[in-house]
């Protein structure tokens, strides 16, 4: 018997056959008008970007981590203050603050959904303000997964203390709450358009949404250097952040298909969850809200279930990923960060969590595989 033709984790190039027709065009408009800086498909990606989630502005920066940077740049985010940020998260989220001189509290996270606890920050919040060493500044909520966390008692405990909050929404553009879309749940959202995520680039990218217009006014400047009103006036310290204009265009051809891809990308999750939910732990689902289903995370009941599951499915020519083998602040870089407290579902769920494919152009065929490999490995 021969082996099975592997099927691919992520197929941006059954995506990019899908829109051809529309991209090439919109790519040799560029190469027409040469305005690669800030070029017009860059205002009308911000403007339909916008307008999908409902936000009164978007800035389009060069990546979701410097989207990050800017949101914090624009609060003075630096030495002495504390940012709340879970410690199950990509290490972007946890680098932003260390590069401005902040520091980042670890925050656990829900064992079933996988978002930020909210007990817990709050418990960490007291710890600070009790040891009286930092001034606690600012909450980073991610959406993890394509899910939203708990913005509803996020946002309540940051005004009753005083808190700026930023939404890591890198892996969410999309998804929604209340019947609403990520973008304005926060003071400031940033998302990503890494290739992998579910509105991926051709290369980096990424993106700032608010409804205050000083805070859109500042990330406009930071993008450019802390650039006035006029070229060569210099307000304040910023950096090279600007989105390309033929990202912009991809992103535009690629928003003509996206809500398509997010119900794809809903239908396969669903179809998981009820072939595989008797045999591993599937994603509990936060309550009143649609995922953007960035990754499909299943748990087995321990590492070695993990090690023999991911084997078997090696072996039929499935593959996986494990997001995240290591808790942020068990990561070298953060050790000396973070204030010694373990974090135990963290911790636990980093040795035993694994993403199955999930993506778009998975046929009918692919994901019965996947689920008929699964079922076969535990
Ligand atoms: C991908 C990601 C980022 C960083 O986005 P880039 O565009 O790669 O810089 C930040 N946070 C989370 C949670 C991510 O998944």
């Amino acid at each position: 018997m021969t082996a099975p033709k592997p099927i691919p984790f992520l197929d941006l190039k059954a995506q990019q056959a899908r829109i051809i027709a529309d991209l090439k065009p919109r790519i040799d408009a560029v190469l027409a008008h040469c305005m690669f800086i800030l070029g017009p498909e860059v205002a009308e990606l911000e403007r339909q970007l916008a307008a999908f989630v409902g936000a009164k502005h978007c800035v389009a920066v060069s990546s979701g981590t410097d989207a990050l940077q800017i949101a914090m740049m624009a609060e003075d985010i630096g030495r002495g203050d504390a940012v709340f940020l879970p410690a199950f998260t990509y290490t972007a989220t946890a680098e932003v603050p260390l590069v401005l001189g902040a520091t980042p509290v670890f925050v656990d996270i829900d064992p079933l959904t996988f978002q930020m606890d909210v007990d817990h920050l709050e418990r960490r919040i007291a710890e600070v303000r009790a040891a009286g060493k930092l001034r606690p500044r600012a909450i980073i909520g991610v959406d993890l997964f394509g899910q939203p966390a708990d913005w509803d008692a996020i946002q309540a405990l940051a005004q009753r203390e005083g808190l700026f909050t930023l939404d890591d929404c890198a892996q969410a553009y999309g998804a929604s709450l209340h019947g609403k879309r990520l973008g304005t749940q926060a003071d400031a959202t940033a998302t990503s358009f890494f290739p992998s995520k579910p509105l991926g680039g051709y290369g980096d990218g990424g993106a700032l949404f608010t409804e205050s217009d000083e805070r859109a006014d500042l990330f406009r400047s930071l993008r450019t250097h802390g650039e006035g009103k006029t070229r060569y006036e210099v307000m304040r310290t910023g950096m090279n952040g600007r989105l390309d204009t033929l990202q912009a265009a991809v992103l535009l051809s690629k928003l003509t298909v996206f809500q398509e891809e997010l119900d794809a990308r809903a239908r396969i999750a669903a179809i998981y969850s009820a072939r595989l939910g008797n045999a591993v732990g599937v994603p509990a689902l936060v309550p009143n809200s649609v995922s953007a289903w960035a990754i499909y995370a299943i748990l087995l009941p321990n590492g070695a279930a993990r090690d023999k599951m991911q084997a078997g499915l090696k072996e039929a020519g499935v593959p996986s990923a494990i997001y995240y083998p290591r808790p942020l602040h068990h990561q070298p870089a953060y050790a000396a960060a973070h204030d010694g407290s373990s974090l135990p579902v963290s911790e636990d769920i980093s040795t035993r969590i694994m993403a199955l494919p999930l993506h778009p152009d998975l046929t009918d065929q692919d994901v019965e595989r996947i689920c008929a490999a699964v079922l076969a490995s535990v």
